[in-house]
């Protein structure tokens, strides 16, 4: 089996899935992909719907008393990923 069946498998799978996302909650599988840094030498590329399950996410851990990984900041301060 080639990389490009199992994608395409994958894609039928995951119809919403964004191509450019690295997340798995996408509700489209178009939009703008940002680039968000989780510290200095690792980025992850998440479209705004997996972002907002991120914060989310965050949001829960910083309540339990756990450290963020994302700051709580609009998903619109983010260099958009092109191409
Ligand atoms: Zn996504």
């Amino acid at each position: 089996m080639t990389v490009e069946t199992l994608l395409n498998i994958y894609n039928e799978l995951h119809p919403t899935n964004n191509p450019n996302c690295d997340g798995e909650h996408c509700t489209s599988n178009g939009g703008k992909v940002r680039i968000i840094p989780l510290d200095d030498s690792c980025n992850v590329h998440l479209c705004r719907s997996c972002y907002q399950v991120e914060l989310t996410f965050n949001t829960e851990r910083e309540l339990e008393g756990l450290e963020r990984i994302l700051p709580d900041l609009p998903f619109e301060v983010y260099p958009v990923k092109l191409g």
